[in-house]
């Protein structure tokens, strides 16, 4: 039985896999079992943010692994003290953290918080949250129902009542009522289609619904860490929301998700929890890849990569233009929009057969979340082989 036949045999066919074997990497390059080279515009759905096979991130998680791996949170823990407190100084918002381990457990702690702000004497008062359509908030049942495409809600019924869903920010206001207690966002929708949110209107929604006493969450979980260039998208966008969760891109491979709120008092010992959240192992890569990044970004190097990738997208974006809409996203978040679904699955099986990696992504878009460390070298081949895969597609 070869690797692909045990994969079929005895994992659960979640995903419609790739069965390449890649053996090792180096930044954004990845190395399969023949050892040929792939450049990996994905980062592994942009977690891998400092890059494969980093050094600093391995000497880190190995020091630590020596030590104490996990303790749980009824101790003290070192590292997860250091990063809230980093978090919370690079980050400008006067907020706490609670740890998990996943983007859709941080969301579930955000509506967690918003729920209980929404009890007054013990009573609930309010509970609805708005979310957008296009939206994904990931895969329990609660952020499924989060999410706000209904095609995700065909099973696993009976959902958590409470959720509802807006076309675009400027619908939400009319869908307020005595029962909202929140509205719940991504700047940049990530799985939606790179779709940044306008930022005036943002401001202009943070403003109106703190004036209503209604709590902003922004799901960062994928915008977060440095990914569209500011340690935070809440930070580009200049808004203050009440409730920040992260995920993705925090322990760059090792799973950690984290909420972060200004309602510091909101839970009490008790309310909430997570065995694994927060641990030795998953703050102290965290803490390391959070600090390597904000070097970077003091550098000036992240913005110069950056703003060399949009102009080498935007470029095919023009030089395709009979495969392409347009280029949309911010920073390492990009995409191309491709004219249908069937040339968008068609330009990044091309794309895997030139040895680049690329994603899917919503309205026909084919998305680009590069290591955040990838070098212009790097960039530079990989657009060559992509316009490659794109010039063999269209002749
Ligand atoms: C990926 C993602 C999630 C879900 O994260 P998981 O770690 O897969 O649970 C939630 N929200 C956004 C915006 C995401 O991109």
């Amino acid at each position: 039985m070869n690797l692909k036949e045990m994969d079929l045999q005895y994992v659960l066919h979640t995903y419609a896999r790739n069965y390449v074997n890649f053996k090792y990497g180096k930044n954004a390059t990845l190395f399969d079992e023949e050892n040929k080279d792939y450049i990996d515009f994905t980062s592994g759905i942009g977690v891998v943010s400092v890059g494969h096979g980093n050094k600093r991130l391995a000497d880190a998680i190995c020091d630590q692994a020596k030590k104490i791996i996990h303790i749980s949170n009824l101790y003290l823990i070192e590292p997860q003290a250091l990063l809230a407190k980093r978090l919370v100084e690079l980050s400008g918002y006067d907020m706490r953290l609670f740890f998990a381990n996943s983007g859709a457990e941080a969301n579930e702690g955000a509506i967690k918080i918003a729920r209980k702000y929404g009890e007054v004497d013990d009573e609930i008062k309010r509970y609805k949250i708005i979310t957008l359509k296009h939206s994904f908030h990931g895969r329990t049942i609660t952020a499924l129902k989060a999410t706000g495409q209904e095609a995700m809600h065909t099973y696993f019924g009976p959902f958590p009542d409470g959720f509802v869903y807006a076309e675009n920010l400027e619908q939400i206001p009319s869908l307020i009522d005595e029962k909202t207690v929140a509205v719940m966002i991504e700047l940049i929708q990530g799985e939606g289609g790179v779709e940044p949110q306008d930022k005036v209107a943002v401001q202009e929604l943070a403003k109106f619904l703190k004036q209503k006493d209604i709590l902003l969450i922004v799901d960062e979980v994928q915008t977060g860490i440095y990914r569209t260039g500011e340690l935070l998208a809440s930070n580009l966008y200049e808004i203050e929301p009440d409730i920040i969760t992260l995920a993705k891109g925090l322990g760059g491979g090792v799973p950690i998700g984290a909420v972060m709120t200004r309602l510091k008092d909101i839970f009490k010992p008790g309310d909430h929890g997570s065995t694994f959240g927060g641990n030795y192992l998953s703050t102290r890569a965290a803490l390391e890849v959070v600090n390597m990044l904000e070097e970077y970004k003091a550098s000036g190097k992240l913005d110069q990569k950056m703003i060399y990738f949009e102009e080498k997208l935007k470029e095919i974006a023009k030089g395709f233009g009979d495969i392409f809409v347009k280029e949309v996203g911010i920073g390492f978040m990009r995409g191309l929009r491709a004219k249908s679904s069937k040339l968008q699955s068609q330009i990044i099986n091309k794309a895997f057969d030139k040895r680049v990696l690329i994603l899917k992504a919503g309205r026909n878009t084919v998305r680009f979340l590069p290591p955040l460390t990838i070098t212009k070298e790097e960039i530079d081949e990989g657009i060559e082989r992509f316009k490659e895969a794109l010039v063999e597609l269209t002749s």
